[in-house]
């Protein structure tokens, strides 16, 4: 077996793993189950991608999102993986072709939608293959408990026990509520698994409450001072979604409305346009959730306060998944407490609830609104303490990086992260550069680069493939595909510059 490290080097141009993931590598590869709970942007994928390269056999990822298969498909083979999806947004001779492909071993790692395990075509493939890892993505989704159950989850057990020889089952999910890790246990049929779960915090997000007197106004400001960043403006209903996009919407920052109430087609136009960075901003429902991995999404504003913590840092966890800062801001104001109030007690006619079901129901919603008002009233308690305490975690210390504990310094010291110094000429340089390969290539811009390894690049300036190598996310394939371009450009630079 070839070492983890060395794979982590030459695949994904990390030097070292960040927490939990080395342990689950392991686990994986001694033939352990693995049920492991880890924050959005922590690095899930990697703990299934790694292994994968460093068994023989193929790994089977499942996936409940055609956007999610796609986007990690792109990036594997910007890596030089060999990768492919087999879902329904192929058609049926694209399907056919790729799983013929899959049969003769031309896939390492192959995405599949749930619903895909029981088709024969599948079954007779999978039955007939080396399977070395079954790695569930969005484990959740197996658990009614949360609102993206997906009945063909709880068909992957007996998908499993189909195959020759049964292969370790890795399990990865956000939510950590006790009822959904146990339904993941027991329903995936996990077998003494090693359980993980992160730490919540997500040090990089700078947490705020506000209070402005006109919300929309507030964010057209916000919008001016973050030109051509990615953001994501969650509202409680379709109506303020589309009456938001279409007033903060200008030929400097193009606003697009999300929500369940469009038609499918509407919906991938707008995800896909946003992860091409031809939309800016998007104005959603709380429907635009888990399809969107989009690495370098720069704030998340909310309109209204939404009604529970878990969703609120869910939503607000979408911000900064590549670690760079990033800003959470909650716009609270009291109708919000009304609004929410009126939406947990009117709950749909069509609700099968008996009368005392639907009053435990409104209770406990109304308990959790109870902590939600409690976090953005905060005045003098660190807004990170109360979120992690929330969640169980027991903090000492501010963290320094809230609106709470930024209120009495007042100069502030710039978030974590843009303390180093980098040549920004040189970087802008850069990621014209990286946009025009992406264009290319057919593929987003953060399947080729990141804003870390922009800054790193505009900082350290390699002028050699051996320079670019100790840049970190800077792999073999990349390098071979993309460092030259890269060497040449910086090189020119500074010649020019001297
Ligand atoms: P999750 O699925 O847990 O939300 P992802 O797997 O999408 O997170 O990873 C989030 C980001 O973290 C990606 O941009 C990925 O490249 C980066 N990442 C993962 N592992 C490492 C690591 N060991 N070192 C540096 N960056 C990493
Ligand atoms: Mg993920």
């Amino acid at each position: 077996m070839k070492d983890i490290y060395e794979l982590l080097k030459q695949y994904f141009g990390y030097d070292s793993f960040r927490p939990g993931q080395e342990k689950i590598v392991r686990n994986i590869l001694s033939g352990r189950d693995v049920s492991a709970v880890m924050p959005t942007g922590a690095g899930k994928s990697l703990c299934y991608q790694l292994p994968a390269l460093a068994s023989d056999g193929i790994t089977l990822v499942i996936s409940p999102l055609i956007s999610l298969m796609q986007d990690q498909v792109r990036s594997l083979i910007e890596m030089g993986v060999r990768a492919a999806y087999l879902n329904s947004s192929l058609t049926p001779r694209q399907l056919a072709l790729a799983t013929e492909n899959a049969a003769k071993g031309m896939y390492k790692i192959i995405y599949v939608a749930p619903e895909r395990l029981d088709t024969q075509s599948f079954l007779s493939f999978a039955m007939n293959s080396d399977i070395s890892l079954v790695a569930v993505d969005e484990a959740h989704c197996v658990s009614q408990w949360g609102q993206d159950f997906r009945p063909a989850y709880l068909g992957i057990s007996e998908f499993v026990a189909k195959l020759k020889k049964r292969p370790p089952v890795a399990a990865f999910t956000a939510t950590a509520t006790r009822a959904v890790k146990k339904d993941i246990i027991s329903k995936l049929g996990l077998n003494s698994p090693v359980k993980y779960t992160g730490g919540f915090d997500r040090p990089n997000l700078y947490l705020s409450v506000e209070q402005p007197f006109d919300k929309i106004c507030r964010i057209r400001e916000y919008l001016k001072l973050h030109p051509g960043q990615s953001g994501i403006i969650y509202c409680l209903t379709r109506k303020e979604t589309e009456y938001a996009a279409s007033v903060l919407s200008n030929e400097k920052c193009r606003v697009c409305a999300y929500h369940a109430g469009m038609s499918d087609d509407d919906r991938k136009r707008v995800q896909e346009e946003f992860i091409y960075d031809r939309i800016n901003v998007i104005a959603a429902t709380s429907a635009f959730g888990m399809g969107i991995d989009k690495p370098d999404v720069r704030f998340v504003i909310h309109l209204d306060m939404p009604s529970r913590i878990e969703d609120y840092y869910q939503q607000a966890g979408r911000a900064g998944r590549d670690g760079e800062a990033a800003e959470c801001i909650l716009m609270y104001s009291k109708k919000d407490v009304g609004l929410n109030r009126y939406m947990i007690e009117k709950i749909p006619e069509n609700d099968p609830l008996s009368p005392q079901q639907r009053e435990e129901y409104i209770k406990a919603e109304l308990a959790c609104l109870e902590h939600m008002i409690f976090y953005s009233t905060s005045k003098h308690t660190c807004l990170r303490k109360r979120i992690l305490n929330y969640f169980g975690e027991n903090v000492k210390n501010d963290c320094r990086n809230c609106s709470i504990c930024r209120k009495d310094t007042s100069v502030l010291t710039g978030h974590i992260g843009e303390a180093a110094e980098y040549d920004e000429i040189l970087y802008s340089k850069l990621k014209e550069h990286c946009k025009r390969l992406a264009l290319f290539a057919g593929v987003p811009y953060y399947a080729i680069t990141s804003e870390t390894m922009l800054r790193e690049l505009s900082a350290q300036k390699p002028e050699s493939t051996e320079q670019l190598r100790r840049i970190s996310g800077f792999g073999e394939e990349k390098i071979r595909r993309y460092g030259k371009g890269i060497t040449d450009l910086i090189r020119k630079y500074k010649s020019g510059q001297e």
